[in-house]
């Protein structure tokens, strides 16, 4: 069956909704997700998202962004993500998240590598008061449609002018559909699913990234991956459970197997891991552990309500004992190359979010720039998709895109179990090719 949209939006996290939610009411848009709408690592987001705090904060914050991505970044997206964070920051509050105030003024939080607090919170869920609102209000609107457990498996394009015209999705009772397009974006998040130990969704499997590159769509540092210092440790299968950097940033510190302080916990999220991998082997332990005892009891309880509640759960009172960390693959900085539009490579095809890569992380991403970055550059793919859909020439589209679609072998996409195999031999494939020419 072919269903028709003028945009697609694949993915319901944080990029996925704020992008949908900029299309003006008479412009058709469904979002899919593989999952339920909810399960998105950006609802898992604990720590915040960064603001600018004045202007006398700009060097500081481009300063720390750069630094954290050993100045590998692209100056001008970061500039773009800090000058737009005021204004995205506003919007949040008008679709009313709940940040956390200090009085009447906004409370900021401070994480490793910012050298000021600056990162906007809710407790230790902020992710989940963004992304939850964000869905809420997605879903009042008549213009935008979400449809839970459809997987796209395909873009439908024409390689030769490299031009996409939509997407070949399978449903929850396996039949195969085709979504035609005017434009399709990529909001499906990073890796994290492919690798053994990860805080990302199991099924966040970089799928977009696959068929980006099954079609020769530019990517960009598929190598850079980063490793969370500080997941409780657990012998458990499945999701790691993050343990914010905001708890360090509050004065948790990192200790040996004699319970002895190694390394200064406010440095960048690579540093720190390499720390404590170098710790771990030293001392021959499968993690290290971390003592909350300096933060007082009240702030564990207020402030890291959720992290307090899963380490009860693991068997640890974090106000009475240490925990123990370990550092797990936790965001992808490589992915999708995009333009400051978010466009990638294809014509009528965007990539938002952890999927895409506009060069703002550098080498390793700053502490709660990534809600920020997918949230701003998401928002500046709908403002260049509403342009461009004013100038349309519909019949044009409809006569290039149908030609492609009757042509389309869907029955190629019932084996699912194939495909994804096949997807994940063709990412894992191109890091490791991508880390031998860095090596
Ligand atoms: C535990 C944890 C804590 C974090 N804490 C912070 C923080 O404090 N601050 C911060 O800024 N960032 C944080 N991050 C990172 C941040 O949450 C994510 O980078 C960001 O939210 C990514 O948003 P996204 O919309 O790009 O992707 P996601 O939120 O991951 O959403 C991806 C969506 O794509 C869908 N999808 C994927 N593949 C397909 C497919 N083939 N078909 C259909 N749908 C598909 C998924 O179902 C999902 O809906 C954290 C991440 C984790 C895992």
């Amino acid at each position: 069956m072919v269903k028709e949209t003028d945009v697609v939006v694949v993915g319901t996290g944080a990029a996925g909704l704020f992008c949908a939610l900029h299309f003006p009411e008479n412009t058709k848009v469904l979002v899919i997700t593989k999952d339920e709408a909810d399960k998105s690592d950006s609802f898992l987001a604990q720590g915040g998202m960064c603001m600018l705090r004045d202007e006398e904060d700009f060097d500081g914050f481009f300063e720390d962004t750069m630094k954290a991505g050993h100045y590998e970044n692209n100056k001008d997206s970061v500039e773009v993500m800090i000058r737009s964070s005021r204004k995205i920051a506003k919007e949040l509050i008008d679709y009313g998240v709940d940040f956390e105030h200090d009085g009447e003024e906004l409370a900021f939080t401070r994480e490793g590598g910012h050298g000021r607090p600056r990162i906007l919170y809710h407790e230790d869920v902020t992710g989940k008061e963004i992304t939850s609102t964000l869905l809420e209000n997605a879903l009042k609107r008549k213009n935008i449609t979400i449809q839970e457990h459809v997987k796209m498996m395909d873009i439908v394009c024409d390689e030769d002018i490299n031009e996409c015209y939509g997407l070949i999705v399978k449903n929850s009772d396996g039949s195969i559909d085709i979504i035609k397009a005017k434009y399709t974006v990529f909001a499906c998040g990073g890796l994290g699913g492919l690798y053994k130990h990860s805080t990302n969704f199991r099924h966040i499997t970089g799928d977009a990234l696959a068929i980006a590159l099954k079609h020769g769509i530019e990517m960009e540092h598929i190598d850079y991956i980063q490793i969370h210092p500080t997941t409780l440790y657990s012998e458990k299968p499945g999701r790691r459970f993050l343990i914010s950097e905001s708890v360090r940033g509050e004065g948790a510190i990192l200790l040996d197997k004699n319970k002895k302080r190694f390394c200064d916990e406010l440095r960048p999220r690579d540093i720190v891991t390499a720390d404590i991998r170098r710790q771990m082997e030293k001392d021959g332990t499968p993690f290290v552990w971390l003592s909350m005892e300096r933060i007082p009891e009240e702030t564990i309880r207020t402030h890291f309500p959720n992290i307090m509640k899963q380490c009860l759960e693991e068997g640890y009172d974090p106000t009475k004992e240490c925990i123990p960390v370990v550092p797990a693959q936790h965001y992808f900085m490589g992915g999708i190359k995009v333009n400051l539009s978010s466009m990638t490579s294809m014509e009528r095809l965007y990539a938002v979010g952890e999927t895409s890569c506009n060069g703002v992380h550098g080498k390793n991403r700053l502490a709660s720039n990534s809600l920020l970055e997918s949230m701003v550059f998401a928002e500046r793919a709908a403002d260049e998709i509403k342009e461009k859909m004013k100038s349309e020439d519909d019949g044009q589209f409809e006569q290039k895109a149908d030609g492609y679609i009757s042509d389309a072998d869907i029955s190629i996409y019932n084996d699912d179990e194939k495909i994804t195999a096949e997807y994940k031999e063709l990412v894992l494939n191109e890091i490791e090719k991508e880390k031998s020419r860095h090596e």
